[in-house]
């Protein structure tokens, strides 16, 4: 055992943390299914043909459908890897809580979105100032035109 037992802080094993840790292994299990599938999809259509030497004109779809497979099993794994980072942070107390504000991010949005990382107010304020910025630098009155005039 390398764990460093640190004080008893007893974040760990609340209702909270039992709840997120369900949360994030359900995900987990749904993804290492769907990829093990996928993964041997590409096997048996791989298997033989991959290194046969392929006729000019029939690059087919079988080869572009080959990339869609690969592109979406590394799509997965990256989520993988969010998700084994989002354990690691639960284990350290840090997972489930707004970077903005520090309150708890409520298990029903987690739920939905294991990775967000800002409780719904802070996020839906975040989003209203982007689109008030977006708002106001496309009215902003400007550039261009203002050149092309006096050019
Ligand atoms: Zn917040």
């Amino acid at each position: 055992m390398t764990k460093k037992t640190r004080t008893a802080t007893k974040v760990s094993h609340t209702a909270r943390y039992e709840e997120l840790r369900h949360i994030l292994e359900d995900r987990r299990r749904e993804i290492v299914s769907e990829v093990n599938s996928k993964m041997k999809d590409v096997r048996v259509e791989g298997a033989g043909g991959i290194m046969q030497p392929v006729e000019m004109g029939d690059i087919s779809d079988a080869t572009i459908q080959d990339d869609i497979d690969f592109a979406l099993i590394q799509m997965k794994a990256e989520t993988l890897q969010r998700i084994d980072e989002a354990l690691r942070r639960l284990e350290d107390g840090t997972y489930g809580n707004c970077f903005e504000c520090a309150d708890e991010i409520s298990q029903q949005r987690l739920r939905a979105l294991p990775f967000a990382v800002r409780c719904k107010d802070c996020e839906e304020a975040r989003e209203a100032a982007a689109q008030r910025e977006r708002f106001y630098s496309q009215r902003r009155p400007g550039g261009s035109l203002f050149l092309d005039l006096s050019s």
